[in-house]
């Protein structure tokens, strides 16, 4: 079936596509179109995010719009494009990988005044696919919808979903699965890999040019620095060591924080084997190809400097007049990361337990996380109840339930009190602002898992169910108060997948 362009006659919205990353260099990208789908239909369309993004939601509900996120048709002023990136999968560096199933749809101007891409992931195949068909499953299109979705709703970084389409058609993975696209919306789809794949061919300008494109688009301020490599260094630096900040103190694991799914522009992005803990311990992994937990929870911070190391090394032929000088700045841009991460990282703990800034605090935050690993403790219940129990201390039987040791808990809340009676809020403000830092609902892996199975049985409204508690997951919902609770044993999630 051939690609259409779709009809210019009838009355179609403006789709305001721009596409500055298409007028880079030939190099950078294969031009080429999505590859149709037999009968596409809409999962979903998140509203708020069209509107948020100046496209009509009526019009991308109509045929038209459908085919256009399905790939069928390709809207005017667009210009599909595959990315060429390169990338170190598990540490071993692999030159090439690029948009194996992804096609850049062109750019869109929002309402805030930022350009954000329109990405098709499960597209077809392109010259990046090597041995993979270029299609996604509907089960990962889900969990992607869900997952970035929630880390929106709780304010970290993130790509977008904007429409889920099912496409009608069958993809092998181990067995025959219902085919999908996920259309989706990025402040850019520029990685570290994406530096690495010039840097790789010691194309020097391909990494000039992109450090360039990437400072204008992201980092307009660095432009008339000095050095604005190295700004742009500690820019991705500052941002990776915020983002990874924000995941350890809601639980989530990334599980391939390979450098060419790490953005540039400091999103959490490419949702594959990702999951969140429910009992915490640092090295939790779910991925079933994470043998070594190179990227467990509490790894991540490590390996996020790591890839940075990365970024540093691509950089180094911008960074200085002399060899010694470009590793100067190097080091320096990496070494930024640590402070910049523990702040993060330490504020946010001592948040989470009402407490105020770190340092100060920072002791009594690290002994809790201490026994909620030696006591099986739910990471995210143990933070939303000590909320209640900052305010009522008869609110600790409710809590000391989530230990397996109870006076564990006892022994650590009598020190606890003592440092909350030195703040000067209220113990009522207190509670507000921690059930503001903690949620209540976190997309659970067994959640995950229902929905997509019941997905795959031909209900979606669990989907729908699952995704209306998790936008709000701060708030109290009664109703859902079951997707509040961790997993019963027949319940738990061991592995996840990529479902590539
Ligand atoms: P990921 O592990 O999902 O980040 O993907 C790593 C690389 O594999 C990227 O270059 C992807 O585009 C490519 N890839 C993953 N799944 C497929 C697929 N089904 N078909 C073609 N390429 C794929
Ligand atoms: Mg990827």
């Amino acid at each position: 079936m051939a690609n259409k362009t779709m009809d210019m006659d009838r009355p179609s919205p403006s789709l305001p596509f721009d596409n500055t990353y298409a007028r880079l260099p030939d190099r950078f990208y294969q031009r080429l179109d999505p590859t149709p789908v037999s009968a596409p239909t809409l999962i979903r369309l998140n509203v708020p995010l069209a509107e948020q993004l100046g496209l009509d939601p009526d019009w991308l509900t109509s045929p038209d719009g459908v085919a256009m996120l399905a790939g069928n048709a390709v809207a005017p002023g667009s210009m599909p494009i595959a990315l060429a990136y390169a990338g170190h999968q598990f540490g071993n560096f692999v030159p090439q990988l690029g948009d194996g199933r992804a096609i850049l749809l062109g750019e869109v101007v929002a309402r805030d005044g930022a350009r954000r891409d329109i990405q098709l992931k499960g597209s077809g195949p392109t010259r990046f696919s090597r041995q993979g068909d270029g299609r996604a499953a509907l089960g990962p299109v889900l969990r992607e919808y869900i997952v970035s979705e929630f880390m929106a709703a709780v304010d970290i970084p993130t790509t977008r979903s904007l429409a889920a389409v099912a496409t009608g058609e069958t993809v092998w993975r181990e067995t025959g699965l219902p085919g999908a696209v996920l259309a989706r919306v990025a402040s850019s789809h520029v990685r570290i890999g994406t530096f690495q794949y010039f840097a790789a061919r010691r194309d020097v300008q391909g990494v000039r040019d992109l450090a360039d494109y990437v400072i204008a688009r992201h980092y307009p301020h660095l432009a008339d620095r000095p050095n604005p490599y190295r700004g742009l260094l500690d820019e991705v630096a500052a941002r990776q060591a915020d983002l990874v900040a924000r995941w350890l103190l809601i639980g989530f694991i990334h599980g391939v924080m390979n450098t060419d799914n790490m953005s540039i522009a400091g999103e959490t992005i490419d949702y594959g084997p990702c999951a969140f803990m429910d009992s915490y311990h640092p090295g939790t992994v779910f991925s079933s190809i994470d043998q070594d937990g190179r990227y467990a929870f509490g790894n991540q911070p490590r390996m996020a400097q790591w890839n940075l190391a990365r970024l540093a090394e691509t950089l180094l032929p911008l960074l200085g007049e002399t060899d010694e000088a470009a590793l100067q700045q190097a080091q320096e841009g990496i070494d930024s990361f640590v402070p910049i991460f523990q702040a993060a990282y330490g504020n946010g703990l001592c948040r989470k337990i009402g407490l105020s800034q770190a340092p100060a605090n920072l002791d009594i935050a690290q002994q809790l996380l201490e026994i909620m690993a030696a006591n099986e403790a739910d990471y995210t219940l143990t933070f939303r109840r000590l909320a209640d129990a900052a305010e009522n201390p008869g609110a600790d039987a409710a809590l000391i339930t989530l230990f397996t040791d109870a006076t564990a808990y006892d022994a650590w809340a009598l020190k606890w009190r003592e440092q909350l009676a030195q703040e000067a809020t209220s113990a009522a403000e207190r509670a507000t602002a921690m059930r503001a830092a903690n949620p209540l609902f976190i997309p659970r892996n067994h959640r995950i898992e229902q929905v997509i199975g019941a997905a795959l049985g031909g209900n979606i409204a669990p989907f729908e169910t699952l995704l209306t508690v998790l936008v709000r997951p701060f708030d109290e919902q009664p109703e859902f108060a079951d997707y509040a609770t961790p997993p019963l044993p027949e319940e738990i999630v061991q592995q996840t997948f990529c479902g590539t």
